[in-house]
């Protein structure tokens, strides 16, 4: 009888000790919290945001909040349950992102804010941690989901980002529904116009309209692990009310607003476009995850509380790493937010207490 070689004699046993002990292959996360990475219960993790903003407490009636809640956890466990079930990190996120891009509460697809020409233009984006695959349309008018046009970008066209009419040609051909423009009226966005205007039409001309604190939040996110150890992030945006010139924010912009990286961690942000876009937030986060070795929270905080901060930005973050760690940070009043957590159930929260 042939001698078995010592390796292949190793690899068996080996195998055989990982298979009686899962806990043999328990990882650590930066923090030193053990986790446990077996193939045996591999870990899933979901985290979505709704838009950061001026929102404190007593800003919305009773009813309202319900209705935002329920929306965020709808669109939370959506993302979850596809995760449970075995779909990808990249399926999870868009899932998420298009019940929010479907409700009108939300600044992103239907509900999305006007510009300064009484036209809603959509921007958005996705990134798979597993490839750094990325896809992103910006200035939108007749996509109803742009959030599945970036996903088409990334998975069906050599390119990375498309725009406008171009974008929109290219939907096209990929059986994205299209609608008209004016699927994407909202009556609460078209008055926040017209205020917006009037006290534009007021102020110095040098005034900046985007410190006008009704004039944003309602962006969307998603940041999602897979069962395969897969991040991936989306973001969704009708931008800023009474934006101009043809206008574009962080949200289709990778390594601003949205970025995925199985390496480090994945986030989609939200909050003035202007300022994420100089820090290169999304990205930031991840480099500090990456080369720095902080956990995600305090990554998240540092780029957030003390960069941002410090540049006159405001927003957030939702951030995930490959063990499944969370970390939600913002500088803002408030952030709609909802993950799943340990327990499996969701946790859906609105304000900064
Ligand atoms: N970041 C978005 C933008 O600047 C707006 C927002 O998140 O509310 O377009």
């Amino acid at each position: 009888m042939k001698r078995i070689k010592t390796p292949v004699f190793l690899f068996c046993l080996l195998l055989v000790f990982s298979i009686i002990f899962p806990g043999f292959a328990q990882k650590r996360t930066f923090d030193g919290t053990p986790q446990l990475q077996s193939p045996q219960s591999p870990r899933i993790g979901f985290v979505i945001h709704g838009g950061a903003g001026v929102i404190s407490r007593g800003s919305l009636s009773p009813e309202r909040e319900v209705e935002y809640k329920k929306k965020l956890e709808e669109a939370v466990l959506a993302g979850y349950r596809a995760l449970q079930d075995g779909k990808s990190a990249l399926d999870a996120v868009e899932i998420a992102t298009r019940i929010l891009e479907d409700s009108p509460l939300f600044n992103a697809g239907k509900g999305a804010v006007f510009t300064a020409d009484g036209t809603n233009e959509l921007d958005a984006s996705i990134m798979d941690g597993k490839t750094l695959g990325a896809g992103a349309v910006a200035g939108l008018r007749r996509v109803r989901n742009p959030i599945s046009l970036a996903r088409a970008v990334m998975e069906k066209s050599p390119h990375v980002m498309l725009i406008g009419e171009g974008a929109e040609k290219f939907a096209g051909t990929q059986s994205i529904e299209l609608v008209e423009p004016s699927y994407f009226f909202t009556q609460p966005r078209w008055d926040s116009l017209q205020r917006i205007k009037k006290e534009e039409a007021a102020a110095q001309p040098s005034s900046s309209v985007a410190k006008l604190p009704e004039n944003r939040f309602g962006t969307v996110g998603a940041v999602a692990l897979d069962r395969d150890g897969n991040l991936a992030a989306a973001t969704s945006t009708g931008g800023m009310t009474n934006k101009k010139w043809g206008r574009v924010g962080d949200a289709p912009i990778i390594g601003a607003g949205t970025y995925a990286n199985n390496g480090s961690c994945a986030v989609s942000a939200t909050g003035w476009g202007e300022y994420f876009i100089r820090l290169g937030v999304a990205k930031e986060i991840c480099s500090i995850v990456e080369y720095r070795a902080l956990p995600v929270q305090q990554a998240a905080d540092l780029v957030i509380k003390k960069k941002l901060q410090d540049l006159g930005g405001d927003g957030g973050v939702i951030v995930l790493d490959k063990f499944g760690n969370i970390g939600i940070s913002f500088n803002s009043e408030g952030m709609y937010r909802a993950y799943i957590g340990v327990d499996g159930k969701p946790v859906v929260e609105i304000y900064k207490d």
